[in-house]
C-alpha cells in the first residue's frame, strides 16, 4: 500500500529530470537505506520485543513472506541506482539470517553509479559476533555497530529480556575488532530507573578501548513496550552526567544530517554521541529509508504501514517500474513524526521496530 498523501506543500518533484535524486516533499535526498532481514530475534529486550508479548506462540513472518538474498540484492540495487549511499543490514537480529554473510558478499558488489563503493554496515545484538564477525568481514562487511545497554551483568541480563550474560557480547565485540572491524559503534538505549547508573562506567570502557559510544534517548516506537516520556532520559542530562566526569567538547557532524550529536573528551582521545530522538528530533536532516523483512518499504521509524515493493518484485515488475515505485512513495514523503510528537501521536499506532528494522 502506497502511504496517503497529506496536504503538506514542498518543493515540486524533478519530474522534468528523471535522472535527478529523488526528493521527498520536504526536499529530503533519499541517502540511506536500512534493510531487515529477518523480523526474528534471539533476545527478548523489555523496550522492544518483550517476553510476555513475543513469547513461544507469537507468529513471526513464514519464510515464504521474507525476502531472498536475491530479491533483497535487487531491491538495494535499484536503490542505490537512485542514490542511496548507505546499506545498513538490521532486523530483528540480522545474525539470525541463515548464511548471512552470503547477502553480505551480494551487497558488498554493489556500486554507486559514480562506481564508488557504498557504506555498508550492520546493526547487532552481538551475542553471534564470536562465531560471524570474520565471515562478515571476509564477506566485505565494512562496519559494525553493537548495541549493549549495560555492562552490569544483572542489569543487561535483565534488559535482554533472556538471561543472556554481558560477557558473551563482550568477546563478540573483541571478536569484531580481531576480525578488523575498527572503530566499532556501540548503541546504548538509556531507560530512566534502569540503567542510567551505566552511562559513565559503558563511557569509559568505550573510550579505554577505542570503540564509539552512543547514548540513544528510548523511543516510542511500537506499543508493545508501554513507552511513557518519563521514561526517557534526555540528551541534554546524559550529556551533563558525562560532562562533569569526564570533560567534553563538541565536534562538528562528520555529514550534514548525521543522527547523532558528537562529542570529544577534553582530556583523551575518543569521542560519544547522543542520539536525541525525542528531545531533539532531526526529522528535517532525515533521508533513511526502511525495508523491512517482507519486502515493505517504511518512510518513517514511526509510520503506521509501509508500501509493499515484494509483491510487485514478485508478478515481475521490470528494474524501471520497481524504481518509478520508489521515486513515486519518496516523493509523496512528509513523514516528521518526532517534530510532531505529543500525547495525541504516542498513541496513534505504528509498526513495531523491530519488525521495521533499526
Ligand atoms: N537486533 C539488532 C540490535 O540489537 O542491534 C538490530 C535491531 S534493534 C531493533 C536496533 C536498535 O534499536 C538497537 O540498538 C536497539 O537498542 C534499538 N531500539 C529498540 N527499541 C528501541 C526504543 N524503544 N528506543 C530506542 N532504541 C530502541
Amino acid at each position: 500500500m502506497v502511504p496517503p498523501s497529506t496536504s503538506v506543500s514542498g518543493p515540486a518533484p524533478d519530474l522534468a529530470n528523471p535522472g535527478a535524486p529523488v526528493r521527498d516533499r520536504l526536499g529530503r535526498r533519499l541517502h540511506d537505506l536500512r534493510i531487515s532481514v529477518t523480523d526474528r530475534c534471539n533476545f527478548r529486550c523489555t523496550y522492544c520485543m518483550p517476553r510476555e508479548i513475543y513469547g513461544r506462540d507469537f507468529a513471526f513472518l513464514p519464510r515464504s513472506e521474507v525476502l531472498t538474498f536475491e530479491e533483497i540484492e535487487r531491491l538495494a540495487r535499484i536503490f542505490v541506482a537512485e542514490g542511496v549511499e548507505k546499506l545498513r543490514v538490521t532486523g530483528g537480529e540480522p545474525l539470525v539470517r541463515r548464511d548471512l554473510p552470503e547477502l553480505i558478499a551480494m551487497l558488498a558488489a554493489l556500486r554507486r553509479p559514480d562506481g564508488g563503493p557504498l557504506d555498508l554496515t550492520l546493526t547487532t545484538n552481538g551475542s553471534a559476533l564470536r562465531q560471524l564477525a570474520q565471515p562478515l568481514r571476509d564477506a566485505g562487511l565494512g562496519r559494525v555497530t553493537v548495541s549493549l545497554d549495560s555492562l552490569d551483568d544483572d542489569t543487561f541480563r535483565a534488559m535482554n529480556g533472556v538471561d543472556y550474560p554481558v560477557a558473551k557480547v563482550l568477546d563478540g565485540i573483541v571478536a569484531a575488532g580481531e576480525a578488523g572491524f575498527g572503530p566499532i559503534k556501540v548503541n546504548m538505549v538509556v531507560r530512566r530507573g534502569v540503567n542510567e547508573t551505566s552511562i559513565l562506567p559503558m563511557a569509559r570502557w568505550a573510550r579505554d578501548a577505542g570503540h564509539i559510544l552512543r547514548f540513544i534517548e528510548y523511543m516510542d516506537v511500537g506499543h508493545s513496550n508501554g513507552w511513557r516520556l518519563d521514561e526517557v532520559v534526555p540528551a541534554a542530562e546524559i550529556l551533563a552526567t558525562l560532562d562533569a566526569e569526564l570533560g567534553l567538547e563538541s565536534v562538528p557532524p562528520n555529514y550534514p544530517g548525521e543522527v547523532a550529536d558528537r562529542w570529544a573528551y577534553r582530556d583523551s582521545p575518543g569521542e560519544v554521541g547522543v542520539i536525541a530522538s525525542v528531545s531533539q528530533p532531526f526529522c528535517s536532516a532525515c533521508t533513511r529509508a526502511r525495508l523491512s523483512a517482507d519486502g515493505k518499504l517504511y518512510t518513517c521509524l514511526f509510520a503506521l504501514d509501509g508500501a509493499d515493493l515484494r509483491g510487485p518484485l514478485r508478478d515481475g515488475a521490470t528494474d524501471a517500474e520497481l524504481s518509478e515505485a520508489i521515486r513515486a512513495i519518496w516523493r509523496i514523503r512528509a513523514d516528521r513524526y518526532s517534530e510532531l510528537r505529543s500525547e495525541a501521536t504516542t498513541n496513534r499506532p505504528r509498526i513495531e521496530m523491530f519488525a521495521i528494522g533499526g
